[in-house]
């Protein structure tokens, strides 16, 4: 109740005293009283008419005299009587009208106290509404127990939460109805530290539910007193947190396991060799990386390349001894920590792994063949932390893909120069990208039968801020290792048309510019909504720009070039196959490829010297033509060369005795000295 409102009806109820009242009213006996006046006044009246008269004639004997007396007597008899009368009616009638006042003052304050007293009502019983509705509807479990810990409220979210009615829940000692995780004899000890005072908050509980469920719910209580201030109950709020902790665990399982594959990941695998590191174990990190595992998940698509690493991971996790770890770093790479001194032991298990991944797999009715490439870094030897460690392995593994792939090494300190230069460079690598370092060479392209200039081929160089030009064939593989490929080939593209743009509008004669497309973008669809994006963008048409991919490029993913290259050629670009002679050399793909161009290396042309190269040749040339082919030789270092060339119908000559690849400035220079 409002303290206000208290206040107010005390004070009003003070002006009732109403002891004073009865003890006034126990003191006032009417009977008594005029009873008491009335004989007073019988014995004054009585004696005044026996003795007055007598007491008169023994005084005034004159008659004359006597009459006088005798009516002042009479007059002062009456007058005494009526003093008498007026003093009595006076008491009584100031008794009465103060009897009224106070009844009137009594009737007010009441009055008014029973309208306070109206109103603390209205609130009580709002107050009342309002804590049954909350009861009724609240979100959340509560639970009334008495001091006998017998359940004696119990609202509906409660019934919905465990399962129990209310019907069931009310008149039940609490540890009856809800169980929990914790031994009845526990939860006995924990309901009577609640009641004494102790732990009365935030106590999470695996409840147990009607239906054999466990829930989680956070309680916490307060204390019911009776009017003397004595713990009479306890109220017990409880809320449902079952939800919040499940996502807290799956949070918790995303953080240390690679949710797809159900295995440990990178942190899980750190905090276990942490581990390992303190309790001083032997071990070896050994890090697994499947090879060419890229082109099962591009020729057969992610979700396939999915259920491959599934499958390899199942594997994989059988052939883990009991006191292994297995963890999943990357897509396609694992890693173990093999416990033990006994570099034996890992020896014959590695076998047994790396055999194991060379058998054959069936994916999607399909048989194929994988292989593995691993690097191992064993502790303490080979460091005595777990980024050394880690790094280590990644450097044995990195050494071994060089090697050759499909192996393993061990890590040895002389590797770690070597890699350290690789990933340095691939560091600033990175930088080069950010900062646009490159520039594009163009070499010219001529007809050898009339010598005219047809085109160039774009070649690009990295301008590197310290160690000056950096020649392609020592970035660009490294750059299609670390995906940097994709942002320099978009780079080159776009440099390569724009330069084509401004030297047909400074009124060159029309000139094609050939592009260099590595093996790893051009298949991707991306990049050839690109290229169609910047040529449209730059207004250049499609024929005045030739790609140029090479064979081993196709190979990698054969139905995967050959779609890209029907793609760039339906839009009117020309595709060249560049240094062919260098690899397999396969005429296949001459023919089943959409080809305009193919450009004979420079190592082949080089080294036409017997009778049998030059019949090689010729062949090949032949067989170009029939099918429509145009034929470009590169590298022609010599007249001699050339002199062969035009003698033996190649098409098209490129080489540094024809021109070398120059900066975009210089090639003006030659165009103007042409024109004029
Ligand atoms: P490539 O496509 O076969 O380019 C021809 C290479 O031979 C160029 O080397 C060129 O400078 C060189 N060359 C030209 N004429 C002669 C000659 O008469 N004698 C000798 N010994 N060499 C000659 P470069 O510019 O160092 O490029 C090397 C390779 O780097 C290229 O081989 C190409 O595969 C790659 N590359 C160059 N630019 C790019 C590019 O923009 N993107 C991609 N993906 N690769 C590129
Ligand atoms: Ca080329
Ligand atoms: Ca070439």
């Amino acid at each position: 109740m409002d303290k206000d409102r208290e206040n107010k009806i005390d004070s009003r109820l003070e002006n009732l005293n109403l002891d004073l009242l009865v003890a006034k009213r126990s003191r006032l006996k009417p009977w008594r009283e005029a009873l008491t006046m009335a004989a007073i006044y019988l014995l004054i009246g009585g004696l005044w008419i026996l003795l007055s008269d007598k007491i008169v004639t023994f005084i005034f004997i004159d008659p004359e005299q006597l009459k006088i007396v005798q009516l002042y007597k009479g007059w002062f008899y009456v007058l005494a009587t009526a003093l008498i009368f007026f003093c009595i009616f006076k008491k009584t009638l100031d008794l009465y009208a103060r009897s009224v006042d106070y009844c009137i003052d009594s009737y007010d304050a009441l009055s008014q106290a029973n309208d306070e007293l109206l109103i603390i009502n209205e609130d009580l019983r709002i107050e009342k509404e309002l804590s049954n509705q909350f009861f009724m509807e609240a979100a959340s479990i509560i639970i009334i127990f008495d001091k006998d810990e017998k359940i004696t409220h119990y609202n509906p979210f409660a019934e919905k939460v465990f399962g129990f009615r209310r019907d069931e829940a009310v008149g039940e000692m609490a540890y009856n109805l809800l169980r929990s995780n914790q031994p009845i004899k526990r939860m006995r000890e924990m309901f009577d530290d609640i009641i004494n005072g102790e732990n009365l908050n935030d106590n999470e509980l695996q409840m147990l539910c009607k239906d054999g469920s466990y829930k989680t719910i956070l309680w916490n209580n307060n204390y019911l007193h009776d009017k003397d201030g004595n713990v009479a109950g306890l109220v017990s709020i409880g809320t449902d947190i079952t939800e919040r902790r499940q996502m807290e665990e799956r949070l918790e399982h995303i953080a240390y396991y690679d949710t797809f594959l159900e295995i440990p990941n990178r942190t899980y695998l750190n905090i276990a060799m942490q581990e390992a590191i303190e309790a001083n174990k032997e071990f070896a990190v050994v890090n697994l990386d499947l090879d060419n595992f890229r082109h099962i998940n591009e020729s057969m698509g992610h979700r396939v390349g999915d259920q491959f690493i599934a499958t390899v991971a199942e594997v994989l996790k059988g052939l883990t001894r009991k006191q292994d770890l297995i963890a999943r770093l990357s897509v396609d790479q694992f890693a173990f920590l093999f416990f033990g001194e006994d570099q034996e032991d890992l020896m014959i298990w590695l076998e047994c792994v790396m055999s194991r991944i060379r058998c054959p797999w069936q994916l999607n009715g399909q048989r194929i063949y994988v292989t593995c490439s691993v690097g191992i870094a064993l502790f303490p030897q080979d460091g005595d932390n777990v980024t050394t460690l880690m790094q280590n392995s990644d450097i044995a593994l990195y050494t071994r893909k060089e090697l050759g792939k499909d192996g393993f090494n061990f890590f040895k300190p002389e590797m770690y120069e070597r890699t350290l230069k690789t990933i340095e460079m691939g560091n600033e690598l990175k930088v080069a990208v950010a900062n646009e370092e490159f520039i594009l060479y163009y070499q010219p392209q001529f007809e050898l039968s009339s010598g005219r200039l047809l085109g160039f081929e774009a070649l690009i160089r990295w301008n590197h801020p310290q160690k000056g030009f950096i020649s392609p064939g020592e970035f660009i593989p490294l750059s299609e290792k670390t995906g940097h490929i994709v942002p320099i080939s978009e780079w080159v593209l776009k440099e390569a048309i724009r330069q084509r743009r401004s030297w047909e509008e400074k009124g060159y004669q029309p000139l094609k510019v050939a592009v260099n497309l590595s093996g790893y973008t051009f298949t991707e669809a991306s990049v050839f909504e690109r290229i169609c994006k910047i040529l449209d963008e730059m207004a250049v048409k499609p024929d005045e720009i030739e790609i140029e991919i090479t064979e081993t490029a196709v190979m990698m993913e054969l139905d995967a070039a050959k779609e890209a290259l029907t793609k760039l050629k339906q839009k009117g670009l020309t595709v060249a196959m560049d240094d062919f002679g260098t690899g397999y050399s396969s005429l296949n793909y001459l023919q089943i490829l959409p080809i305009d161009v193919l450009k004979i290396d420079q190592t082949f042309i080089q080294n036409i010297r017997s009778q049998k190269d030059e019949t090689i040749y010729k062949t090949l040339v032949e067989l170009a033509h029939a099918i429509g082919i145009t034929v470009v030789a590169e590298g022609i270092e010599t007249a001699q060369q050339e002199a062969f060339l035009i003698q033996n119908q190649c098409d098209i000559g490129q080489g540094y005795y024809l021109g070398r690849p120059v900066p975009a400035s210089e090639v003006e220079d030659f165009l103007l000295k042409q024109v004029n």
